[in-house]
């Protein structure tokens, strides 16, 4: 089906932050599946990883334990707050059993027969039908109504607003279940959370036995910096769910959670797929090559480099360029609104260039390299963006 609007460029293969296409063109990657191929293509641990599970047992159901899924679980568990993993195969399918957790703990911890889930304007959760009802952009629920109930939106990042919506929502009965939020918003714009916020957000939530739950999955698996985004923001939260880098670019999504609100039994809720052996083992190999590797270190530094070579290019196209702003090696160049640039045509002449980018939203280009991206490879990148800057 005709749903997604693609460039002119086939791609057939590729190697750590390069990919080639069907004419053995080679463009740097700082798209990355967006923000998904953490180690890049083709990593060799990776490679491993599947070939060895493959060859030893790729798929069983549920029924049964799965040695690989026991132990990325542990690891998980082991680098995060939380206690308890369930996995599914993306981004959507991950917020739809947070918020189903969520539903649940409000009915049967709470009491609450209509629980609703606060969320925030120009965010992304995802294109099922509860995940599009969830996303706050009106562009992405068009003609998909009837919507799913229980929703409501409050602007990011700020604070009076939400309280009066809890205030008004809760003012005869509880009705807020949760707060759902990416610590930083990736699709919207590349707009990072407010630690102030955030912390504030997390002690209205513990005064009112609201559940905090955050995206992560743009934000998560080291892209910020740290291995979670809530890390940066200094703040736990109760659910909290990953998938995009979590497996470098096999199909997995998983919902974390503290011990506290797990009130899922067996039979609530399931995934034919879901922590599968062959991408756990995948997965695993992800995880345990970030620890390995010291990755996140180098998350930090490229980053640093790549917003400081960002803003040389600001100050070189200022009639172009209102903002760099990002984390790690999450980061946005925002073009300003009263020129007529948009971020597609960045992206484009990008590409002629030979640098793959990304916009999020209209007036935003985004940089989401693989993790492992090297210092020169972001020298050649900046290079090629203050090419495309100049044509455009
Ligand atoms: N949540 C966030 C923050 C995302 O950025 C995305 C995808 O871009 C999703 C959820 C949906 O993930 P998926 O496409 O794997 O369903």
């Amino acid at each position: 089906m005709s749903t997604y609007g693609r460039f002119p460029l086939t791609l057939v293969r590729g190697a750590g932050c390069r990919v080639w296409d069907d004419r053995d063109r080679s463009y740097l990657d700082f798209v990355a599946g967006i923000a998904t191929c953490t180690l890049g293509h083709a990593h060799p641990a990776m490679v491993q990883a599947v070939t060895q599970q493959m060859q030893t047992l790729h798929h069983v159901s549920n029924l049964y334990y799965i040695p690989p899924q026991g132990d990325l679980a542990k690891w998980l568990v082991d680098h995060s707050c939380a206690d308890r993993v369930f996995f599914c195969n993306s981004g959507a399918e991950a917020n739809e059993g947070a918020i189903k957790l969520a539903r649940k703990y409000a009915h049967v911890r709470r009491g609450i027969e209509n629980p609703v889930i606060v969320t925030a304007q120009a965010s992304f959760h995802g294109r099922t039908l509860a995940t599009v009802t969830a996303t706050g952009q009106p562009k992405y629920q068009q003609n998909f109504s009837p919507l799913v109930p229980g929703f409501h939106y409050v602007p990011y990042n700020d604070l009076a607003a939400l309280e009066a919506v809890i205030e008004a929502l809760d003012a005869e009965t509880p009705q807020v279940a949760a707060i759902l939020l990416e610590p930083l918003q990736g699709e919207g714009g590349v707009r990072p959370g407010d630690q102030a916020y955030f912390q504030r957000v997390r002690q209205l939530c513990d005064e009112k036995e609201i559940l905090l739950i955050l995206d992560e999955v743009q934000t998560g698996m080291g892209r910020t910096g740290h291995l979670w985004g809530h890390e940066t923001l200094g703040i736990e939260p109760d659910i909290f769910t990953s998938a995009k880098g979590l497996g470098g670019g096999v199909p997995i999504g998983a919902v974390l959670c503290k011990a506290s609100c797990d009130v899922f039994q067996p039979g609530d809720h399931a995934s034919t797929y879901g922590g599968n052996p062959l991408v756990c083992a995948v997965a695993l190999s992800v995880c345990q090559t970030l620890e390995r590797e010291h990755i996140l270190q180098n998350v930090q530094q490229r980053g640093e480099q790549l917003r400081s070579g960002l803003q040389t290019l600001a100050s070189k196209y200022p009639h172009l360029i209102s903002e760099v702003r990002g984390w790690g090696l999450i980061n946005g160049l925002e073009l300003k609104p009263d020129q007529p640039v948009t971020a597609i045509e960045v992206v484009k002449a990008a590409m002629q260039e030979g640098l793959l980018l990304v916009p999020a939203g209209p007036q935003v280009v985004r940089f989401v390299p693989p993790l492992i991206v090297s210092a020169e490879e972001v020298e050649q990148a900046l290079a090629l963006c203050d090419l495309a800057l100049a044509q455009v």
